[in-house]
């Protein structure tokens, strides 16, 4: 190979004791074939692809040719599944190692859809071309939205069938994440019972994400505490977009608190707060409304495991960990009210503002509005033309909100700043994504190409981005799928 694309390869995972993992080379497909590249993460992440041709990145990013400093690895971890434990792990994914740019920041590149490990149980280690371009659709829109996640550089056609309902397009995702640890990773030590690796576990994610807490006293209650807030603040911005993950198990929960695993998600468009689009989520256990609810309940998981190391009184542990998460309430309520304000340019905290906010998505639910464009709509953006904009109650509900802005003083050049940091214009619609999956899946990747550039700045009015603003006419209810 002429050249290494400027891999800088640090595996420091790969060097964790043996039962953390499993060694593994991807295993080779047929005739790869690269269908998309993110030239712009590439070059944020210091990576050089100007020698390279089509063939050898097809060859590069399916695993056909391994960087010479690669060490691939199949992680272990367990997790909860719909709330029932399970020993799981990469049963479709290698780590093919950890890349430092430039600043020193690492990278885990993992290749998605890469094979059978000993993980795999009865699955064939393989994905389907739709879902892994709809993983780099919708991770690299929440990129643009600013929230925290996992991205996507490459998605490469493996030139084999995977069978599913139907046969498929094979293709393998290149997925970019601050690390895959999970909750699900410490769940899986902790099952182990094994003292020393757990906290060869602890010290390894403290060095590696949070290395301000090295020093303290007390390392597992300060990790805790800062994996509270981060995943804190990711739901309040899931919430904000109204965007719904669909598969919130412990084993897709990060530690680093980055959006992780783009299977079954999707975005609400009307408002309704049980909204559910994953086929198999019967309860709605992983509903819009229930996303708060299942981030506690997995930071309670979490802080089992840490128990151990927490205090050698076992009552002391539990006390100090169940104090810790049960702050998650008041910090959720009062960073969703700030992040609501936020949506509706509100300076400042006034005693009326949850009722002001209740209100206006009461009034959403009951008329069917969709959620995005609400937004859009009070921030004078009037494209959608929908009757229930005139209706009497929503007028007065405008004019207390009118009120609440005046109250500090704010003028519309103020407002309108904060309103349009916060509301995107412009979302991964469901049907536009599936337009788009639709004719790549035909060979078509201009649709792809188009949502992606749409999509990269949704805080911007652009022109003729309309079509891909206005939810679908379509009455039937969106469905989505896990483990395709
Ligand atoms: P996910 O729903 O993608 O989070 O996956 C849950 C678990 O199932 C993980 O252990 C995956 O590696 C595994 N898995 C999902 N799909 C497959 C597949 N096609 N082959 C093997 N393992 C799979
Ligand atoms: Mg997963």
């Amino acid at each position: 190979m002429k050249n290494d694309l400027n891999w800088n390869f640090d595996n420091s995972y790969s060097r964790l004791p043996d039962s953390f993992k499993e060694n593994i080379d991807p295993i080779k497909v047929k005739s790869p074939e690269l269908v998309i590249l993110n030239r712009d993460l590439a070059k944020n992440i210091d990576l050089n692809f100007s020698n390279v041709d089509n063939n050898e990145l097809s060859h590069l990013f399916s695993g056909n040719i391994l960087p010479k400093s690669s060490n691939s690895i199949a992680q272990a971890y367990a997790g909860h599944q719909f709330g029932h434990f399970t020993m799981l792990g990469d049963g479709r994914a290698v780590l093919i190692g950890e890349h430092l740019s430039k600043d020193k920041k690492r990278y885990d590149i993992q290749f998605k859809g890469s094979g059978k490990t000993i993980f795999s149980r009865n699955g064939d280690g393989r994905a389907a071309l739709g879902p892994m371009l709809r993983e780099y659709v919708i991770s690299e829109s929440m990129y643009k939205l600013n929230i925290p996640t996992t991205r996507s550089l490459a998605v490469t056609k493996t030139g084999e069938k995977v069978i599913r309902d139907s046969t498929l397009t094979g293709a393998i995702l290149t997925r970019v994440a601050s690390s895959h640890v999970r909750v699900g990773t410490f769940q899986y030590i902790a099952a182990r019972k094994n003292i020393d690796e757990l906290k060869t576990l602890l010290d390894y994610v403290v060095k590696r994400h949070y290395p301000s807490i090295e020093d303290s006293k007390n390392k597992s209650i300060e990790l805790l505490k800062i994996v509270l807030e981060k995943q804190v603040d990711l739901v309040v911005n899931w919430m904000r977009v109204g965007f719904i993950h669909g598969v919130m198990n412990t084993d897709n929960m990060s530690i680093s608190g980055e959006t992780i695993d783009y299977g079954p998600c999707a975005f609400m468009d009307v408002y309704d707060p049980k909204t559910v689009f994953s086929s198999i989520d019967r309860t709605g256990r992983y509903a819009y409304c229930n996303q708060p609810v299942i981030t506690k309940w997995n930071l309670a998981r979490f802080a089992e495991c840490l128990i151990p190391l927490i205090d050698n009184d076992q009552n002391n542990a539990i006390k100090s960990a169940t104090e810790i998460v049960n702050s998650f309430e008041k910090k959720y309520e009062k960073k969703w009210l700030n992040m609501m304000r936020g949506k509706l340019g509100l300076l400042g905290e006034e005693k009326n503002d949850q009722s002001l906010i209740l209100d206006l998505l009461t009034w959403m639910h009951e008329m069917k509005a969709d959620y995005t464009n609400t937004f859009c709509y009070l921030m004078g953006e009037k494209f959608e033309k929908k009757k229930y904009y005139e209706n009497e109650k929503f007028q007065s509900w405008k004019e207390r909100w009118k009120d609440r802005l005046n109250f500090n003083s704010s003028s519309p050049k103020k407002y309108l700043k904060i309103m349009r940091s916060f509301n995107p214009l412009v979302i991964p619609r469901n049907h536009k994504v599936e337009e788009a999956l639709d004719a790549a899946n035909k060979d078509d990747f201009q649709p792809l190409k188009k949502l992606i550039e749409i999509l990269s700045q949704p805080y911007f009015q652009n022109k003729n981005i309309i079509e891909y603003q206005l939810p679908s006419i379509q009455k039937e209810k969106y469905q989505t799928y896990c483990g395709t």
